[in-house]
């Protein structure tokens, strides 16, 4: 497999996040990085460091307001006075707030839906090497040039919409692969069509948004019921996309407690439902986060049954870019990451060119 890593990821530590009002450790740290390494390197596989791909992919997906307060916020939020270590919302957008303050704390309240996306000396850093991650991993398949790759990237982005940070998430990497992807298959003469298959625990509300009213793009999660789990107001199975992205978005949301058998065979539902729009690769958003003994469990996953999970999204016979998203039981992610490419690696066989 080829993998796409930048040690820039490791530079995103935040110190805390809220829980029920409490601060806390965030669970996304930098050393979910070198347990994914180690499992690479005990794999064997082709470790690339990723190539700076430019702002050219970003600005593609997110406006380039948002990409400016990423870049700047944490400098004009440290000479604040008596400002926090990291950047922390105290206030936030509401439905009816579409007016643009010049601020940073008011700009940190329009761009930051919830307060788990601390924003740290290291964070837009880490995010745009994890973005770069994304890309080279979307060009290197896209091309023709290799049946798969992996793009390590952290922190996580499918929580993140095109002006929006949430949920550990700034950059959306599973976007900024697909949309880089859509314009080399059409170089290459090949339909541009992608489907963004997510199996994170959580809802991709960030992918979702970003391609709700799109047709070439077929976005598919499936994930924790948002009625009681994050991100609670997006992921719900009525959404289906808007406009001419009518039909194009498919959500599988499970109850808490889900077993491994009842998300595999909603998985098999979603593929299934890819395999009729027929794209032409897929961007898989991969977290490890329904792992059975995962901080925020959900479901039932075994660490063999992530292996059974990359045996089933490898059956669907497409150019695939794996996307690294959450999974935050560290001491398991090395084992469940090994067992997931061997599984993938085992039936991964792409049709030959007619
Ligand atoms: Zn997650």
């Amino acid at each position: 497999m080829r993998c796409f890593h930048h040690p820039d990821t490791l530079l995103h530590r935040p110190p805390q996040f809220l829980v029920r009002g409490q601060p806390r450790p965030v669970p996304e740290k930098p050393e979910r990085v070198q347990a994914v390494l180690d499992a690479l390197g005990r794999r064997g596989d082709r470790v690339e460091i990723a190539p700076d791909a430019g702002a050219a992919p970003r600005a593609a997906v997110h406006s380039p307001e948002y990409l400016a307060f990423l870049e700047t916020a944490h400098a004009r939020w440290a000479a604040l006075p008596d400002a926090s270590p990291a950047v922390i919302p105290n206030v936030h957008r509401g439905p009816d707030m579409l007016s643009y303050p010049s601020g940073v704390v008011g700009q940190a309240g329009f761009h930051m839906s919830d307060t788990a996306c601390p924003i740290a000396e290291g964070t837009w850093a880490a995010t745009r090497a994890a973005s770069d991650c994304a890309v080279a991993a979307a060009r290197a398949v896209a091309t023709g040039g290799a049946p798969s790759a992996y793009a390590l990237c952290r922190p996580p982005g499918h929580h993140a919409g095109r002006d929006m940070a949430g949920g550990f998430c700034y950059l959306n990497h599973a976007a900024l692969a697909a949309q880089e992807a859509l314009g080399l298959l059409a170089a290459r003469g090949l339909p541009p069509r992608a489907a963004v298959f997510d199996v994170d625990v959580h809802h991709g509300n960030g992918t979702q948004a970003i391609f709700r009213e799109r047709d070439d793009v077929f976005f598919v999660s499936v994930h924790a019921d948002p009625m009681e789990f994050y991100p609670f107001m997006a992921g719900h199975a009525h959404e289906r996309g808007t406009g001419r992205g009518e039909g194009f978005t498919l959500n599988l949301p499970l109850p808490l407690g889900t077993s491994e058998e009842a998300f595999l065979a909603a998985v098999r539902d979603g593929l299934a439902a890819i395999g009729r729009f027929a794209p032409s690769l897929l961007v898989l958003s991969l977290g490890f986060d329904t792992f059975k003994d995962d901080p925020l469990a959900a479901f039932g996953v075994t660490t063999p049954g992530f292996g059974r999970l990359g045996r089933i999204i490898a059956g669907a016979s497409l150019p695939t870019v794996l996307i690294q998203e959450g999974g935050y039981a560290v001491d398991h992610l090395a084992a469940n990451l090994s067992s997931f490419l061997d599984g993938f690696e085992a039936v991964h066989r792409l049709p030959s060119a007619p």
